[in-house]
């Protein structure tokens, strides 16, 4: 089976998750190669089986090499795994086991190796991860490599998932929307949002800002508008270093936007070490649907 009648396969099973991000109404598989609402308003799967659910064109400041080079460091250098323990561990405290989540999505997955990281750690089969991005060039490479999930296209603020589709969202290092969040959140779902601290990348950003006012993550507002829109049930942090390689670093400056902006000499001396450790400093918000008196 190619990726595209695969990926319409699984989409099948899973249709009422989704709604028309145009005109919001009901979705189903057509002939094993489109996504189409009751309007019909027509989305074809591509040949690797992605669907691009997107209704406006993304701006191409994400390359094919930032995301190789994001797979590599999110993959191979280990940089992030006790950023994915933590996560897989979290979830299946938060969710009873008569209750295994039946989807997991991650919203602005990128190429998507976090979500399949955290999948892989959560042990758990029967879940199935949807992966949403607006860059296409993310979308590509992830259904290119992880088959197993669902790859869309989209846009976070006129998302194609039906109201209350989703048992867990996941949102890592990444802008949210959290009106949006709340929409597709299931009733008893969780919303997992990763935010980075003062210290992350600090190497990164000391070698490379001269100004001091890109040098430090501030996260105070994000972490009281999550509050405002969801009960918090957990919180965590996470404090490591993380010993990378001359080939590592490279890939580390080539996968972090705040790189793009400074001087090539900048970079160049950042690069010119044949090894450094590196800071990740980050907090866990998990929250659930904020308790409603009337019960809507
Ligand atoms: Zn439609």
């Amino acid at each position: 089976m190619n990726g595209r009648a695969r990926s319409a396969a699984r989409v099948k099973k899973m249709e009422q998750a989704f709604q028309c991000p145009i005109c919001g109404s009901r979705m189903t598989v057509k002939e094993d190669k489109s996504l189409v609402c009751t309007n019909k308003h027509t989305f074809d799967f591509a040949k690797p089986g992605y669907l691009n659910l997107s209704v406006r064109p993304a701006k191409g400041h994400y390359t094919k090499e930032l995301f190789e080079a994001r797979r590599r460091i999110i993959t191979e250098s280990g940089l992030y795994a006790p950023l994915h323990e933590r996560l897989a561990r979290m979830i299946k405290e938060h969710t009873r086991s008569s209750e295994i989540p039946s989807t997991v999505a991650d919203l602005g997955c990128g190429e998507g190796s976090h979500l399949r990281r955290i999948l892989e750690a959560c042990c758990c089969p029967e879940m199935t991860g949807i992966g949403l991005d607006l860059s296409k060039e993310g979308i590509v490479l992830a259904s290119k490599r992880y088959a197993e999930s669902v790859w869309i296209v989209g846009d976070l603020a006129q998302s194609p998932f039906a109201d209350g589709s989703v048992q867990v969202i996941l949102n890592i290092l990444s802008p949210a929307n959290y009106k949006e969040f709340k929409r597709i959140l299931a009733r008893d779902g969780l919303v997992i949002k990763v935010l980075p601290r003062s210290g992350y990348l600090k190497e990164v950003r000391q070698s490379i800002f001269k100004n001091s006012e890109n040098r430090m993550y501030r996260n105070d507002g994000t972490t009281a508008l999550f509050k405002k829109h969801f009960h918090v049930l957990d919180t965590a942090s996470l404090h490591y270093p993380k010993e990378l390689n001359k080939a590592e670093l490279v890939d580390l400056i080539h996968m972090t936007p705040l790189a793009w902006s400074s001087g090539k000499r900048d970079i160049e001396a950042f690069i010119e070490r044949d090894s450094a450790e590196i800071t990740i400093e980050l907090d866990i918000l998990i929250g659930c649907p904020p308790v409603s008196i009337n019960g809507k």
